[in-house]
């Protein structure tokens, strides 16, 4: 099934994939999105397997899944949807008279997940990178916080960042409209690794479980780290020879990598923000002036909800 969001310049009708799979007893709508970014692909390919794996007759309530959500940008491989240059997960909740990507945001929240019980998006790092698993809920005051907060423990990632309502976000304009979602982050390099989306579709078999859809009980992360993200930009451009792997523990001002001009001449390094874990890396060793070469994650706690 499709739902069209406009029609386009060639002709053609900008849509989104969709599959809706309903249980044999009303209950819960969970909904999975992903491809919200075009090039993070370990969600899409999750979503894909759920669709063709979860079984109608043992599940209680709707399970909607969107494998693709930002069509446009998944054809060109890229991040921002190049129809209008914009980062979707920047515009939620949309305007239905606005650019595309303001119009695809806004049937997303205001058609596709209006209804929802609980959204989860699934993302990943771009073609040009790659991170440690985390998942991301809304922590905000009252039910819809805690109940970001609890998808996450069983979603069942033992990383998780608390955030604010972020403008434009998906999960914040989810959670202003009193839909409590999670975003997770995995994989990276433009790959759909098995042992990536496994996880994925794990997880969302948890948290299915946790909505009382499918039998056996709950289970959920009894002692999950809490991050604080802190992404580290290139200052210049250049070849960066990188000095530190993923998952490293490094200290502030430790120093991060070091761009090399043309010539082989040292022109640039970057150093730690503050003491933390190496959680995500930038791989392709070019690198341009702001590239996000690094992000370090350190020790955090809610402000409201755990
Ligand atoms: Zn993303």
């Amino acid at each position: 099934m499709r739902c069209v969001v406009a029609p386009l310049l060639d002709g053609t009708l900008l849509t989104i994939p969709l599959e809706i799979v309903c249980g044999a007893a009303d209950g819960p709508r969970l909904a999975v999105i992903a491809g919200v970014h075009g090039d993070e692909l370990e969600g899409v390919r999750a979503v894909q397997i759920l669709s063709t794996t979860l079984d109608q007759h043992s599940l209680t309530g709707t399970v909607l899944l969107i494998p693709v959500a930002n069509m446009a940008a998944f054809a060109a491989r890229t991040r921002r949807n190049p129809l209008d240059n914009t980062d979707l997960n920047r515009v939620f909740p949309g305007r239905p008279d606005g650019t595309i990507s303001e119009r695809l945001a806004y049937v997303i929240v205001n058609t596709l997940l209006a209804d929802a019980t609980l959204v989860v998006s699934l993302h990943g790092l771009g073609a040009l990178g790659t991170l440690m698993p985390w998942m991301e809920f809304v922590d905000i005051p009252g039910s819809i916080g805690r109940a970001s907060h609890t998808a996450a423990l069983a979603f069942g990632f033992a990383d998780l960042m608390p955030l604010p309502l972020l403008p434009g976000v998906l999960i914040a304009a989810l959670a202003q409209r009193d839909i409590p979602a999670i975003e997770g982050e995995i994989g990276g390099m433009g790959t759909v690794d098995p042992a990536n989306w496994q996880r994925y579709v794990i997880g969302v078999m948890r948290v299915m479980r946790h909505l009382m859809m499918i039998p056996n009980s709950p289970a959920y992360v009894e002692k999950p780290g809490y991050w604080e993200l802190h992404w580290v930009h290139a200052p210049s451009g250049g070849l960066f020879d990188r000095r530190f792997a993923l998952g490293d523990k490094v200290v502030y001002n430790q120093q991060l990598g070091v761009m090399f001009d043309p010539f082989g001449e040292p022109v640039d390094s970057v150093v730690a923000p503050c003491d933390g874990l190496a959680g995500a890396c930038q791989t392709i060793a070019s690198v341009h002036p702001g590239d996000p070469v690094a992000l370090i994650w350190s020790p955090s706690q809610p402000r409201y909800v755990a």
